[in-house]
């Protein structure tokens, strides 16, 4: 088939490069010329493991190709995927000015029937709102579609291929047909529904998830007043299948570019047919809090944080990406700096875009894991890269001016940091001296 990719950024470049590699004819269009320049060249603007080997694999196929001309890519294609930003207004909802944009962009481009389907994570009713704007700008026939996109920063590639669903929202018989041709060599398990309840799906499903992230880090923050172990707890529970092991990991909270723009956007949804989603307000104001727990933990460890020097291993708001989107590290150490602390910080691959975010004279930024750590008054580990994980516990302590260590992932064994010698703060665990 034939496919227009319409925003290539994590999901757009991502969604398109897999359906190249299944023989599909690939353009991938994006706005931003500096964009289409470094994936022409050769590079990839984003970090996702995996993506730089494919895309070279299919375009030397002369199955993909970049694009900054909407016009031409619309053109030469059968299906044209949305997939640009909606990123929150300032009151949380979703911002539909990307999505309206592209919307008018295709519609002036077509030239003949397409189908038009919505990656995109929107709000219940904008697959309908594009749906006028199209038809306002464009004589020629398209059909709407709505397929939400779940796939995880990080394991972009692997998710693509083998995701646990498809959901194709759409009532015309026909384009439904297309779309489950389209994805049937990703998976069996192909949802079909209307396009409301599409839009909908992919919004319960993210604030489902934020809600076991959020209940668990209560969970664990009652395991340290009672003295119990919050991994223990969550395996005792995971094992039960009505629950589930998944996303019961106690830490600093959820952050990214979905959960916490999609929590907000689905209470606003809510919020405009009249309903207050009590649940879900809980969820995202524990979360906002959890990321706080590190500089507590710092404080009763070190007492005023005032000329103090802390290390803080990853930005990232999760391992393997780059992405620093709401990551738990931005207000942690703007905070830290508000508090009159020294930062050092490093992280594998995300250190470039969180300088664009948060750059101050108390910030060292650093080139490994060792130098960051070194001489400081503790360690905060924020995001649970490998490296920080496979460290020599006995040479990091040594480095350090006090072996304070605060694991706001519980990626330690408590034994084994006590063995090297550290303070150890973890998240719903006993802390050791
Ligand atoms: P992103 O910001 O990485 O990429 C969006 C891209 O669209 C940008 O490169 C931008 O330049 C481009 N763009 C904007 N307007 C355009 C236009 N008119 N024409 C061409 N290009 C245009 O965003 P993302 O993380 O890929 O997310 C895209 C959507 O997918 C969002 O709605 C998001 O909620 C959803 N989503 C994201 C993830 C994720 O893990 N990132 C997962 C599932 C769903």
């Amino acid at each position: 088939m034939k496919l227009a990719v319409i925003g290539t950024g994590y999901v757009g470049l991502v969604s398109g490069v897999c359906f190249s590699d299944l023989g599909n004819q690939v353009i991938c269009v994006d706005n931003n010329p500096l964009k289409v320049e470094i994936l022409e060249r050769g590079e990839v603007p984003i970090y996702e493991p995996g993506l730089k080997e494919l895309i070279d694999k299919n375009k030397a196929a002369g199955r993909l190709s970049f694009s900054y001309d909407t016009k031409s890519a619309v053109e030469a294609s059968d299906i044209v995927l949305l997939a640009v930003g909606t990123p929150s207004l300032p009151n949380g909802e979703a911002n539909l000015s990307y999505i309206e944009q592209a919307a008018k962009d295709v519609a002036e481009a077509l030239n003949g029937f397409k189908i038009i389907a919505t990656k995109s994570t929107v709000p219940v009713g904008t697959n309908e709102h594009i749906e006028r704007i199209v038809s306002e700008h464009t004589n020629f026939p398209f059909s709407i579609a709505s397929i939400p996109e779940f796939l995880r920063e990080g394991s972009a590639i692997q998710d693509t291929f083998n995701p646990d669903r498809i959901v194709l929202g759409c009532l015309d018989q026909e384009t439904l047909n297309t779309l489950i041709e389209l994805h049937k060599p990703l998976t069996s398990n192909i949802i079909t529904t209307d396009i409301r309840s599409a839009e909908m799906i992919k919004y319960a499903s993210n604030a489902f998830l934020a809600t076991k992230i959020s209940f668990i880090n209560e969970i664990a923050n009652i395991c340290e007043k009672v003295g119990a172990d919050v991994t223990r707890v969550a395996e005792g529970m995971g094992y039960d299948q009505r629950i589930g092991s998944s996303f019961l990991q106690a830490g600093i909270g959820y952050g990214g570019s979905c959960f916490p723009k999609d929590t907000e956007a689905l209470i606003q949804i809510a919020g405009n047919v009249d309903y207050e989603f009590k649940l879900l307000k809980s969820v995202v104001e524990v979360n906002k809090d959890q990321r706080f727990n590190i500089i507590r933990k710092l404080q009763e460890a070190l007492g005023s944080l005032q000329g103090k020097n802390i290390a803080i291993w990853g930005l990232a708001f999760k391992p393997e990406t780059d992405d620093i989107r709401d990551a738990p590290a931005i207000e942690i150490i703007e905070e830290l700096i508000k508090l009159g602390a020294n930062v050092k910080a490093y992280d594998p691959v995300a250190t470039a875009n969180f300088k664009l975010k948060v750059n101050h004279s108390s910030i060292k930024w650093c080139d490994n894991a060792l130098e960051t750590a070194s001489q400081s008054d503790a360690l905060c580990l924020l995001t649970e890269w490998s490296e920080f994980t496979r460290i020599d516990l006995v040479q990091l302590a040594s480095l350090m001016a006090r072996p304070i260590l605060i694991d706001g992932r519980n990626v330690y064994d408590p034994i084994k940091v006590k063995e090297a010698s550290f303070i150890y703060y973890s998240v719903g665990r006993p802390h050791s001296a």
